[in-house]
């Protein structure tokens, strides 16, 4: 049997983003406060109790994900409402109509949803935004999959790589976004976005590992 985690797990997988993202809000904030406007972590706190607020018990995981996306989108400002919005919304329509997700399935999620916040920011690699962390957490997730790893540990393999890359970001200079006004002067700091795009994927490997099914 392939290990899976069930649809009826997303009121838990997003209960435990939005503790998760609380629990780091005052840091987020307080990064993009270095280098921003310090709004990041005050903003996803708030989208993420708006979520809560919304969220029925035992949701589908792909309903639980695009109600993330529609309050981002349209209850949350900054940058980061749109970028997140549609990451979560592309995730959310990967995972709909599945009675579980499986190992391949979150691999496809995850390169969509990288794929469709490229788009709409235009930021490439190395212009240190959140963009820094999906693209290789998404690509160790890729790679934990060919290598035909278990679900538990590719997880693991993409929030480990995520938390590397953010910690990366610090050497870049800001190319995009508010913190590009910075030029050099933002080269020494985190990255804010790449900072809660980590502390996402590691809330998402460590509840999906929590809800596995099966092996
Ligand atoms: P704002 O700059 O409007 O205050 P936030 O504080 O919510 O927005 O988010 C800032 C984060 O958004 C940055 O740290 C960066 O990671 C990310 N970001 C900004 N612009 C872009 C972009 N065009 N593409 C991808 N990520 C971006
Ligand atoms: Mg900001």
């Amino acid at each position: 049997m392939t290990a899976t985690v069930p649809a009826s797990s997303g009121s838990v997988i997003v209960e435990r983003l939005a503790a998760d993202i609380t629990a780091a809000a005052a840091w987020l904030s307080e990064l993009d406060g270095a280098i921003g406007d310090g709004d990041h972590g005050v903003n996803l706190r708030r989208g993420f109790d708006l979520v809560r607020n919304r969220l029925g018990a035992g949701s589908s995981i792909s309903d639980s994900l695009r109600l993330i996306g529609t309050t981002l989108l349209e209850d949350v400002g900054g940058a980061m409402g749109p970028l997140y919005g549609v990451f979560f919304l592309t995730m959310a329509t990967e995972a709909d109509g599945q009675e579980a997700v499986d190992l391949r399935q979150f691999g496809q999620m995850l390169d969509r949803s990288t794929l469709a916040v490229a788009e709409l920011g235009g930021a490439q690699p190395g212009d240190k935004t959140l963009i820094d962390v999906l693209h290789p957490a998404s690509a160790a997730l890729s790679a934990a999959i060919s290598d035909s790893a278990d679900f538990g540990s590719a997880l693991e393999a993409m929030a480990e790589t995520a938390e590397r890359a953010r910690d990366e970001t610090q050497a870049m200079m800001s190319r995009v976004g508010r913190s590009s006004r910075m030029a050099e002067r933002s080269i020494g700091h985190v990255d804010a976005g790449a900072a809660s795009c980590a502390v996402i994927l590691r809330s998402l490997a460590n509840s999906f590992q929590a809800e596995l099914v099966g092996q």
